[in-house]
């Protein structure tokens, strides 16, 4: 079953909502209570573009179980203007084509199943800009 993490974490998730601190000005995404630099309690929403840029990236040989059938498959992170880092998968490319600076869209998809029952989780994934 998907942690109630998961769940918690799926408005701001689908619409790409991040936080602005209002005491330190940092960007967390995923939204959180606290913020971890300051330990600043109030926030303004932020929404973010779905478009950034790479920072790094690794290629994924060896997948988690339910990744098995992508590998091997880009892992990225990605900066959004705003300056908020998601890691995603980028999809849609050559391996090789993911390198830091690339830039990325954010696009909505089918990230996987969740055990036997094929619960689907969607996610944002990278598709480099070309
Ligand atoms: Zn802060």
């Amino acid at each position: 079953m998907p942690s109630p993490r998961y769940w918690r974490e799926i408005p701001a998730r689908y619409r790409l909502e991040a936080a602005r601190c209002g005491g330190c000005g940092a960007i967390l995404y995923p939204v959180r209570r606290i913020c971890p630099a300051c330990r600043g309690e109030t926030f303004s929403p932020v929404k973010l573009s779905r478009r950034g840029k790479v920072i790094t990236s690794t290629v994924i040989h060896a997948a988690p179980t339910e990744f098995q059938m992508e590998a091997p498959y880009a892992m990225a992170v990605v900066e959004t203007p705003e300056g908020a880092r998601l890691m995603v998968q980028v999809a849609d490319c050559d391996l090789e084509e993911v390198v830091p600076g690339t830039e990325v869209t954010l696009e909505f998809r089918r990230i996987r199943k969740e055990g036997k029952g094929g619960i689907l989780c969607y996610g944002h994934k990278a598709v480099p800009v070309r």
